[in-house]
């Protein structure tokens, strides 16, 4: 199983990064290991500015390599949100020395992933994703404000990796990213239901 990420998805968070309005998808990986079990995510050691992105996750119902963008529905049913945290200060040292972002990205416990809901429940292209943390809304998206749309990352991502069932897919973070501290509680909300919950230690 892999883990597909969507960097910059959303202009206004790429804006808030300092980064430019991409012309195709930033991709990058997350090892399986990354994936966090339970609701406890213990800050790493190497890092003193953890940040929370909150993103819509695909999961791949049906394998397939160069899927075009009318097709890619049928490659995805269900959908949940996920956490990407992220090491930012590792990441913009590793950013400024022109490599690779996979140690501030993939380390374990990084990405959490909510239970999966059947996509036909949703309208995909005007999804509304909210998280919390300590009861204040930190983060407010909407998929109608992404820069590629489901069907196009993966029509976009499976020109260059075959894609298998189970694998899943983050697809990019709204404005609003910030740092976690010890005792903060993260809870995700898909349209208004809450599916997701994490604890940092
Ligand atoms: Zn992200």
């Amino acid at each position: 199983m892999k883990i597909i990420c969507i960097g910059r998805n959303y202009s206004e968070h790429a804006k808030e990064l300092g980064n430019e309005i991409p012309e195709n998808p930033v991709i990058f990986l997350k090892p399986d290991t990354a994936i966090l079990k339970g609701k406890d995510f213990y800050i790493p050691e190497f890092s003193k500015d953890i940040h929370y992105e909150l993103e819509v996750v695909l999961k791949i119902s049906k394998g397939g390599k160069y899927i075009l963008t009318e097709n890619a529905h049928k490659h995805y049913d269900e959908i949940g949100l996920g956490i990407d945290f992220t090491a930012r200060d590792l990441q913009n040292q590793l950013k400024e020395k022109g490599l690779p972002w996979e140690l501030a990205k993939g380390f374990d416990g990084s990405a959490v992933v909510s239970e999966f809901i059947p996509k036909n429940n949703f309208e995909l292209g005007q999804l509304h994703f909210e998280l919390k943390k300590n009861q204040q809304s930190v983060q407010m998206g909407n998929t109608n404000r992404m820069l590629f749309s489901f069907d196009e990352i993966i029509a976009f991502v499976s020109q260059y990796f075959t894609l298998r069932v189970g694998d899943i897919i983050f697809t990019g973070t709204p404005k609003g990213v910030a740092k976690v501290e010890e005792n903060d509680h993260l809870e995700g909300y898909l349209e208004g239901n809450k599916i997701l919950d994490v604890w940092i230690c």
